[in-house]
């Protein structure tokens, strides 16, 4: 059997946040059929033991963002605006950014500015 790599210890605060974002993005604006999000290389559950149901296009998001920021060259990782690799791009990007400003959003409202500041760019 093919065995999952760990998730770097690093890395696993982003993913996680990442996860939580596009997971709530998608719990709050879309609707029909949900599947729970799986992401090969990784067993997710080691970072997020809740399922998060998500639907084809934010699946299709989510994946795509957990493998660029596993794929970042820079250590350490620099703010995504002023990194000189855009790995977001055409589709993804403008998707990434409507998921950072909804859950942008939320963290204000839930007064978690210090996340904010820390993840937005
Ligand atoms: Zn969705």
């Amino acid at each position: 059997m093919f065995k999952k790599a760990e998730v770097p210890k690093k890395e696993k605060a982003d993913i996680r946040i990442l996860m939580k974002f596009v997971g709530s993005f998608c719990r709050e604006n879309h609707n029909g059929e949900k599947v729970p999000f799986t992401f090969k290389p990784f067993d997710i559950k080691e970072i997020k033991r809740k399922e998060i149901p998500l639907c084809p296009d934010c699946t299709r998001l989510l994946t795509y963002g957990l493998t660029m920021r596993l794929k970042c060259p820079h250590d350490p990782k620099p703010m995504c605006k002023k990194c000189k690799t855009q790995c977001y791009s055409g589709d993804y990007k403008a998707k990434i950014r409507e998921v950072m400003k909804f859950s942008g959003m939320c963290l204000v409202k839930h007064g978690r500015l210090d996340m904010l500041y820390h993840y937005l760019r």
